[in-house]
């Protein structure tokens, strides 16, 4: 099964990636996991984007998805992805498509985590304290939220039409998300 985790900065695609990911013995594909690690190792495309993700800005299509690449096609992978945080534009959601279909895969079930500014800025602040992101500081934050509002929140039609879209309410406690997540992956 291949799952997208949709949703604003904090909404909690992360936790419910990993929650998917021990429960059908699945793939956890985060972009922004992927494009810290670039940082970290300091490689070519990291020196690219280190200030990008500081200004809470989109690191280039063409960058994460081709990042993006060797997971989709990784045969261990095949049908055991989850995506959390990507699609995040109109044209990796194409991107996505194509790479799917020339694997012969596609998308199962997408979960739209719906969550307000209020409680994505709460998270986040809190979020900061455990994990220590340098985009997680509320300047930055606020420059996420309105990415998202301006960029990302349009994809969400790209999906919405498809039976298998299924928007949850991401205010709830974790456990509630998962349970509701859940009722649809039958396992
Ligand atoms: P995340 O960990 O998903 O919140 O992502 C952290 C940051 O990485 C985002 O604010 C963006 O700057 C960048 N990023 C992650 N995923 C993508 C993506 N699919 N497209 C563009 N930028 C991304």
């Amino acid at each position: 099964m291949n799952i997208i985790l949709f949703g604003p900065p904090g909404a909690g695609k992360g936790t419910q990636a990993k929650y998917l990911v021990k429960k059908l013995n699945n793939f956890q594909v985060s972009t922004g996991d992927i494009l810290r690690e670039e940082i970290k190792n300091n490689t070519e495309i990291g020196k690219k984007i280190i200030n990008v993700i500081k200004d809470g800005k989109f690191v280039n299509d063409d960058i994460v998805n081709q990042l993006l690449e060797k997971y989709v096609f990784d045969p261990q992978k095949k049908n055991r992805l989850i995506f959390d945080g990507y699609p995040r534009t109109i044209n990796q959601a194409k991107n996505l498509d194509l790479l799917l279909d020339s694997s012969n895969q596609k998308i199962d079930l997408v979960f739209f985590l719906n969550v307000n500014k209020d409680t994505i800025i709460k998270r986040i602040q809190k979020r900061k304290i455990l994990e220590k992101r340098s985009d997680d500081d509320l300047d930055t934050i606020l420059k996420r939220y309105d990415t998202y509002m301006e960029t990302t929140k349009p994809v969400l039609s790209f999906y919405s039409k498809n039976p298998n879209f299924h928007e949850i309410d991401g205010t709830d406690e974790i456990e509630e998300i998962t349970n509701k997540i859940h009722t649809f992956i039958n396992v």
